[in-house]
């Protein structure tokens, strides 16, 4: 046996890649930049995953009264959760090949009753989601995006920010000159939540007694959108990172933008999934909401939607209602929880353990277990079903390295395999490396996003 056959390595893509595989890899990173500046949250991302689903002819499965082998179908829920399926040839009693992945990423909402005035200046108070370093989101250009349901029930759509000759909205800083005891405080607390204030305006209206400036905003937004300041309360108003995602590298290696955590996981098995045909299992991508904060809610992972979902799809294969055939197929199938990994950044490398943390342009990550504090709260994964995903990495030259959330003792985190695991399914985690991740803009490999989409194209065709 050869010394390269004995000792476990990683490999650098960009080393192995010939000619046509690196035209790929720039081909798709350039898709990658459209679909994350076309998915700036949870509506928007489902949003373009219909489309572009259903230009590879996935149909909505309310217009199915039967489905059969090679039949393409979606299924949308409250704009915020969606499941792709390509019927295979085998029983869907025998499982599933099921990649699942989030859409929503950490960012600010609009508080319900968020706008106020003060000395002659209005703002939006917001409350943040998920976890984030409060003082990255100050003195940087941030977009609102998100629905406004008016009382009488009409959903108004609201992106400002967006187009370049779009206002955006801002959130001051303290000056240095002045900042002495700000900056003697802790990185965690110099920047309160209640100070994570959006200035929206400054002039005043030319009618009205008090609360001129405050007004005047509410006059704009009721001539644009007809809505009224009651109205924020039945709204789902997001504040996210302005402006586009970028090439990072003189190279063009990277991509720095909003949210690639977990989008990059959504972008890369749902292109995989669009290239499925005629699997022998079934193969299903889905994609929810509220990872973030725990996965709660009805169009999070903890809802029923999965699994009402498999029993409705065994329905129109078999004519039956059945919920023992459905829970059997969920019990049987194979899937990976499609969420991003901590890459080691040699800027802060005393928080890693090299040897077991994913490294850049090394190739899709396999993550055993998660969690904190002695795996807490993880889904570790049986290495029967890690030496299956092993094996078809290997077979099908994927580029692949194991990860796991830096070192032991310094922190750590969840993703939805744990919930997955409930059905009794086989679960292992399996995404991208990301740098900076849950920052305004965090940072991936071009040939990692790549590698990851191969691999789980792969998963999808089994063995
Ligand atoms: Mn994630
Ligand atoms: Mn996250």
């Amino acid at each position: 046996m050869s010394k390269d056959e004995l000792i476990y390595k990683k490999d650098n893509i960009w080393e192995i890649a010939d000619e046509s595989m690196k035209k790929e890899i720039f081909a798709m990173g350039e898709d990658y930049k459209i679909f994350l500046d076309n998915s700036k949250t949870e509506r928007w991302t489902t949003r373009e995953v219909i489309k572009r689903a259903e230009a590879k002819g996935f149909v909505n499965i309310e217009t199915k009264k039967d489905l059969k082998a090679g039949d393409k179908v979606y299924r949308v829920s409250k704009e915020k959760t969606l499941a792709l399926f390509v019927i295979g040839e085998e029983d869907i009693i025998n499982g599933m090949n099921i990649i699942g992945s989030h859409m929503d990423s950490p960012r600010l909402d609009l508080k319900q009753v968020p706008m106020y005035e003060e000395s002659e200046m209005t703002y939006l108070k917001t409350h943040y989601y998920g976890g984030v370093k409060k003082y990255q989101w100050i003195a940087t250009p941030l977009e609102l995006h998100g629905v406004v349901i008016n009382s009488k029930g009409e959903k108004i759509d609201i992106v400002i920010g967006a187009d370049e000759s779009d206002p955006v909205m801002y959130i001051s800083d303290l000056l240095p000159h002045l900042a002495k005891d700000q900056m003697a405080k802790k990185a965690g607390e110099f920047v309160e939540g209640e100070d994570l204030n959006l200035l929206v305006g400054s002039i005043p209206a030319k009618d009205g007694e008090k609360d001129k400036v405050k007004y005047n905003i509410l006059k704009i937004l009721n001539e644009k959108y007809g809505i009224i300041e009651e109205d924020f309360i039945s709204a789902e108003l997001e504040v996210v990172p302005s402006g586009k995602s970028r090439d990072v590298g003189l190279d063009r290696s990277m991509v720095m933008g909003y949210g690639h955590d977990d989008r990059v996981c959504v972008y890369t098995s749902l292109e995989a999934i669009l290239e499925t045909e005629k699997p022998s299992r079934t193969s299903l991508a889905f994609f929810v909401d509220k990872e973030e904060i725990g996965s709660t809610g009805n169009t999070g992972m903890a809802s029923k939607f999965i699994e009402n979902l498999v029993i409705e799809i065994v329905h129109l294969l078999t004519g039956e209602y059945n919920t023992y055939m459905g829970m059997k197929a969920l019990e049987n199938s194979y899937a990976l929880s499609a969420d991003v990994a901590a890459c080691y950044d040699p800027m802060y490398k005393n928080v890693y353990e090299l040897k077991n943390t994913s490294e850049l342009n090394k190739g899709i990550t396999v993550v055993k277990y998660t969690g904190s504090r002695g795996k807490s709260g993880s889904n570790d994964a049986n290495p029967e079903f890690v030496s299956y995903v092993r094996n078809i990495f290997n077979e099908n030259k994927i580029v692949w390295q194991t990860s796991e959330l830096g070192k032991t003792d310094q922190g750590g985190g969840g993703t939805i395999a744990f919930i997955l695991a409930e059905y009794g399914m086989e679960v292992l985690d399996c995404g991208v490396g990301v740098i900076s991740m849950h920052a305004p803009y965090e940072l991936v490999s071009k040939a990692d996003v790549y590698m990851t989409y191969r691999g789980y194209k792969a998963f999808y065709q089994g063995k």
